[in-house]
């Protein structure tokens, strides 16, 4: 299967724009799954600029203003 980093990265919200995983979607979230997080990607961009992706955030933000669905 053919890696499709770059049109990963054309389309990644995460505004961290250090991390080495961006646009590496396989490594991305099984960070943020051994922390029990949930990538950029699952949040509205001012959710996902607190960083703070745990699961209460997520929870709080579909809550609040419901899924990110774009
Ligand atoms: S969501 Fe986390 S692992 Fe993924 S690109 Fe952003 S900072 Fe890196």
């Amino acid at each position: 299967m053919e890696c499709i980093v770059e049109k990963n990265t054309r389309s990644c919200n995460c505004s961290y724009s250090g991390c080495e995983k961006k646009g590496k979607c396989c490594l991305c979230i099984t960070y943020h799954r051994k922390k029990n997080q949930l990538p950029a990607c699952f949040f509205h961009d001012d959710y996902e600029r607190t960083y703070d992706r745990s699961l209460d955030n997520f929870l709080k933000m579909v809550d609040e203003i419901g899924m990110r669905n774009d």
